[in-house]
């Protein structure tokens, strides 16, 4: 039986008759695997997620662990070594790629499960561990500037708990990126873009940051072309002018991921995320008039079913005056029935919406805003990294 092969910049994906489908970076990590109908994601950590249909024909996301996990990572090296027995007739596309192919299978960093391990806990000492990414920016490379959350204090909220917020310096920053490059080795070009920070890194003093997104730029310039983004914050960093947020740009950041929440007040102040309405417009103008384009995050089922209409309402409003720019993007990231403390993470008395509400919610906002907005889910059981 045939098979096809696929280069990739930094990966190779392997092609089965029967429409099994392998993707590993030239280090020989698994990053997507669709075996026997089934489809799966493994992040750099080793987590590994299948990608299933909930009864109600959503996307769903179950983690793949223990002696399962084990064994679907044999299989995949072993269908991997399996590929390299085939006479070069079964290959449809060309004797060169497979020979390539042959090379790489013998000279891969990794070829087992217990290299894998070894691989994933190199990551932890590289990372530590990454908290979240909005979904489009997966397969960026992470350079950690800042760790931790700057505010830390919104209810719904969980991910820097108990952690403190920390900035690298130059020397600290030059290693990490060093460490970063040497980790990823010859799959770093699968991540095409570059991902600074935890949450925030507008709590960066101003030339410390111009400096560091210089230096991020200079030694990952190949990456950096696709583009340097971040979480920004409304709440704790001081607040710059046009021109400082206009040197960050020219320094290299695109992009800033904000989260908002709600566009109702008060739901935003029972988050423990108090902001005021023109404060956000003034200041999310203030950063594209310097040049750094803007994605809000909203939640799905802030304030609960209750509060439903205040949310949607205020969010429409909201979002309309803050009129989405071409490229920018809108985030709804869902709050739903089923995260086990869901309560907790709305307030007291209030209860996440169930799947068919948020599905609902989302359509109400859709259909009170412009038609021009780029709505996009953030789902973060499907985050990996
Ligand atoms: S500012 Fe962002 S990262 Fe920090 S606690 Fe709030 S939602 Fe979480």
């Amino acid at each position: 039986m045939g098979f096809r092969i696929a280069w990739h910049p930094g990966a190779v994906s392997i092609l089965y008759p029967n429409g099994d489908v392998l993707a590993l970076d030239l280090c020989g990590r698994p990053f997507a695997v669709f075996m026997d109908g089934r489809s799966y994601r493994r992040g750099l950590g080793g987590r590994i997620l299948q990608i299933v249909r909930t009864i109600t024909g959503r996307r769903g996301f179950e983690d793949v662990v223990g002696t399962e996990k084990v064994r679907l990572i044999s299989r995949i090296f072993d269908r991997l070594t399996g590929s390299r027995i085939n006479d070069l007739s079964s290959i449809d596309n060309g004797i060169t790629k497979y020979k390539r192919f042959d090379r790489w299978l013998t000279e891969r960093r990794l070829k087992s499960v217990t290299d894998l391990q070894r691989d994933a806990l190199r990551y932890s000492e590289v990372y530590g561990r990454v908290g979240i990414l909005p979904p489009d920016q997966y397969q960026s490379i992470v350079i950690q500037l800042t760790r931790g959350c700057a505010y830390n204090r919104c209810r719904f909220c969980r991910f820097y708990r108990g952690e403190t917020y920390q900035v690298l310096d130059k020397r600290q920053l030059e290693e990490h990126i060093f460490s970063v490059s040497e980790y990823l080795g010859p799959a770093l070009p699968v991540r095409n873009r570059i991902w600074l920070g935890e949450a925030s890194v507008l709590g960066v003093e101003q030339d410390h940051l111009v400096g560091c997104v210089e230096t991020v730029r200079n030694h990952l310039s190949g990456p950096a072309r696709g583009g340097l983004a971040a979480f920004g914050d409304l709440i704790v960093s001081r607040k710059r002018s046009v021109k400082e947020y206009r040197d960050l740009c020219q320094a290299g950041l695109q992009r800033l991921y904000i989260g908002i929440e709600s566009g109702c007040p008060e739901i935003r102040k029972a988050l423990h995320k108090p902001l005021d309405d023109e404060m956000v417009l003034k200041t999310l103008n203030a950063m594209r008039e310097g040049g750094i384009s803007i994605n809000p995050i909203f939640l799905l089922g802030a304030g609960g079913l209750a509060a439903e209409e205040q949310h949607v309402k205020g969010t429409a409003d909201l979002l309309s005056r803050l009129e989405v720019r071409p490229g920018e993007r809108v985030y709804l990231s869902p709050i739903v029935a089923g995260d086990d403390d869901g309560v907790e993470l709305l307030g007291a008395g209030t209860r996440p919406l169930t799947p068919e509400q948020i599905d609902r919610q989302r359509s109400l906002l859709e259909s009170l805003v412009p038609g021009e907005f780029r709505f996009a889910t953030y789902d973060i059981r499907g985050f990996l990294y």
